[in-house]
């Protein structure tokens, strides 16, 4: 209980920033992104693209969103002076996850591209795969263990922990970042099964910040899986008004239930967590916003 209490005090401080960025409250405090880790949580509507920048200037992006969203996410790397990628994971292969990379990446310096080992008929996973290739990289493995071998924070996958057929949400590749005292999971679109089987192979998924899974659907997000990770925040992303119902009121109400503060991008469009290896602070960047 007291935990409870100290972590709801925690929030509450936290959220300051927040609050202060939507003018209803004034506020001096500045977030300062240097030196700290920085996860932008970017608005493309319905889908996920996270940038995760380390205190050494390392860039990784978590999906690209949708075909036609691709030029977008190329403008908002630009607009924070990005011109290379270490990394670039396609946490499965469905569209509003991997349909904007192959434009971010002929149009990034590019590293290393992390998927997992299922692949997808459709021409948008085609065009993924071409872009990988004309760039001369190979597609690297994304499975429960695997490190990116980042120096200013540590990133390792947490899933897939083993095969799920044509399951192509299954697959997601999960992969945990832990910066000093904080740590953030981002989870693709992972369903119950898979949060099942990381809970089962004993991975460590505990979390102060959780990218909820499928935009919110019920079909991620149980409470096992909660009780688990543990998050005093969660980010959804998700597209306003968008024709799937997302997020979803029931996994709303378990993420309060559990005491955990929500932020989606429907709501407050492009997000900036910062941590600087103790706190986690929230803004929105309305900078980053689509055009
Ligand atoms: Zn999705």
């Amino acid at each position: 209980m007291k935990n409870r209490l100290m972590k709801l005090g925690l929030t509450l401080f936290l959220i300051l920033g927040l609050v202060g960025c939507e003018g209803t409250q004034q506020t001096s405090q500045e977030v300062s992104t240097t030196g700290n880790l920085n996860v932008y949580y970017f608005d493309v509507g319905q889908g996920d693209s996270i940038l995760i920048r380390t205190n050494k200037g390392e860039n990784v992006l978590i999906d690209g969103g949708n075909n036609d969203k691709g030029e977008q996410v190329v403008r908002y790397l630009q607009a924070l002076h990005i011109d290379t990628l270490d990394a670039v994971i396609g946490t499965h292969p469905d569209a509003d996850h991997i349909g904007g990379l192959d434009t971010v990446i002929d149009n990034m310096k590019v590293h290393a591209v992390y998927t997992p080992k299922v692949t997808h008929t459709t021409i948008t996973y085609e065009d993924f795969v071409k872009a990988v290739k004309r760039k001369g990289l190979k597609l690297k493995e994304a499975k429960a263990g695997v490190s990116l071998g980042l120096s200013g924070a540590d990133a390792v996958f947490v899933a897939p922990v083993k095969s799920y057929g044509d399951d192509l949400n299954a697959w997601s590749a999960v992969v945990k970042v832990t910066y000093g005292d904080n740590s953030f999971l981002f989870t693709g679109d992972a369903p119950v099964k898979s949060e099942k089987d990381m809970i089962a192979a004993g991975q460590n998924i505990r979390s102060n910040v959780l990218k909820v899974g499928h935009h919110g659907a019920n079909t991620s997000t149980s409470q096992a899986f909660l009780s688990a990770v543990q998050p005093e925040y969660a980010v959804i992303s998700a597209g306003k008004g968008n024709k799937y119902g997302h997020p979803k009121a029931e996994i709303i109400k378990r993420l309060q239930a559990n005491g955990i503060k929500i932020y989606r991008t429907d709501e407050l469009g492009t997000i900036l967590s910062t941590s600087d290896g103790k706190n986690i602070m929230f803004t929105k960047v309305p900078s980053l916003a689509p055009q």
